[in-house]
């Protein structure tokens, strides 16, 4: 029972994290379509200078490369960006 209790606490604390610094994504005031380009589509160099000036860019780099988001634009990064940083650190 305390392992559960612990494993909940620790998701509340995961999702009270990302709570705090998505609520100063810069993204929110944009459009969420130019972080999500379609497979083949060039990625926006908007979303990209969205993120180079976003207070949250490297929290949200760390939560997509600690979750492997596989898609989109998370803190500036495509990708092929972040699966690059990946192999790189391991
Ligand atoms: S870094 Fe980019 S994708 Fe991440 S929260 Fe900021 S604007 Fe959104």
């Amino acid at each position: 029972m305390t392992r559960r209790i612990t494993a909940i606490d620790d998701l509340a604390a995961a999702v009270d994290d990302q709570a705090h610094w998505a609520e100063r994504a810069l993204c929110q005031e944009t459009d969420p379509d130019a972080f999500f380009p379609e497979k083949g589509e060039n990625v926006s160099k908007g979303a990209k200078r969205v993120c180079g000036a976003c207070p949250v860019d490297v929290e949200c780099l760390a939560y997509a490369l600690a979750n492997n988001e596989r898609f989109g634009i998370w803190g500036g990064k495509t990708e092929r960006e972040r699966r690059k940083i990946l192999k790189e650190s391991a």
